[in-house]
């Protein structure tokens, strides 16, 4: 049962009073409160006139009232639910959606920095640090020479490795590699390894191919957002393809930034980067081919680091024969490399003179 209101309710809507045996009594009790508060309850028994009636009924419906306020219209287990769930409440809510919709909006995780790979040569921080970049790797092999099946991704190390072979037999500076094995890294990380270490200079090693296997012959391209001939921004676009997999582009920046970059820091590195392209070409041409227009421009991720000078040395074409074999035998690589200890020194001992 309800509350002593609900009772009261009950009895002034049976209408709070009728006749038993011919005298008008109250149809059941009514409560009266005290001024403690409490109430008791007062069986009447004395004849009812209009008045007293009135004045009963009157009562009744004031605590009807607060009776159907406080009550729970059902009553008993009813009582015990949660405020949340009346009906006057449910009435005015919104009725929940059959089916829901979520809309996941990606944001880009912050790469892990890759680690910093280890300083070769002497220990001395006054010597400049050379970085050098052997490109492609992992599942990404760069391309395929058609002659001898050798991968640009192996042949790329292992020209890296004799530089930094070669550079440090001179003890005139430091030597760190990008990668020292057959892992892919995103160009950005690979300038940024450079900027990390805080690099005097970065050179990218790679290996180009061309459907004409009359072309061969080494090239040396620095960054420019102006590609100098259309074979250069097609290369461009295929050496930044290597951040590109299954249509994500796993680099960070976006053009916008980019470009930023370049307008505002880059004017010096750039000379500098120009400088030691066309001494590596001078320096390098007795020991190997190097194409017409050897020094060329193009934006090239790789190269977008702001404050390094950084050049892309496209070694040879694997797709011609003789670079081919020349690119894969140890005594073409040595002459790589001499050329690019030559240029390096002659670089380093320039900047000195200069301070
Ligand atoms: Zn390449």
């Amino acid at each position: 049962m309800g509350s002593p209101f609900t009772v009261a309710r009950m009895s002034c809507v049976a209408g709070a009073a009728f006749r038993i045996k011919g005298r008008r009594r109250c149809a059941i009790f009514h409560a009266r409160f005290n001024l403690a508060g409490r109430w008791n309850r007062v069986i009447s028994n004395k004849r009812w006139t209009n008045r007293h009636v009135g004045r009963h009924r009157r009562a009744m419906m004031l605590l009807a009232l607060i009776g159907l306020i406080a009550t729970p219209p059902t009553g008993g287990a009813a009582a015990d639910r949660p405020r949340a769930e009346h009906p006057v409440t449910l009435a005015f809510r919104a009725r929940r959606p059959a089916r829901r919709y979520s809309v996941t909006v990606p944001i880009g995780k912050p790469r892990p920095a890759v680690p910093l790979p280890r300083i070769e040569g002497p220990d001395d921080n006054r010597l400049p640090l050379v970085v050098i970049d052997a490109g492609h790797g992992g599942h990404d092999p760069g391309a395929i020479s058609p002659h001898n099946g050798r991968r640009e991704k192996d042949v790329t190390l292992a020209i890296a490795r004799a530089i930094r072979d070669e550079l440090l037999a001179s003890r005139r500076v430091r030597v760190a590699l990008t990668r020292d094995d057959d892992r892919f890294l995103v160009l950005e990380e690979r300038y940024g390894i450079a900027r990390r270490l805080k690099a005097d200079l970065f050179i990218s090693v790679h290996a180009d191919a061309a459907e004409n296997s009359e072309a061969h012959g080494a090239s040396v391209y620095t960054l420019s957002e102006v590609a100098s001939d259309r074979e250069a921004a097609r290369l461009a676009a295929r050496e930044n393809k290597a951040n590109i997999i299954n249509g994500v582009d796993l680099g960070a920046h976006g053009d916008a930034v980019s470009s930023i970059l370049i307008d505002l820091t880059q004017r010096e590195t750039m000379n500098a980067s120009a400088e030691f392209a066309r001494l590596l070409q001078r320096e390098a041409s007795d020991e190997m081919t190097f194409r017409t227009t050897a020094h060329r421009f193009a934006s090239f991720v790789v190269l977008k680091a702001p404050d390094t000078p950084s050049v892309l040395f496209e070694t040879g074409f694997l797709s011609n024969k003789g670079d081919a074999a020349f690119l894969a035998s140890a005594s073409g690589r040595k002459k790589v490399a001499r050329g690019v200890r030559e240029a390096v020194q002659i670089h380093f001992a320039r900047r000195l003179a200069a301070e």
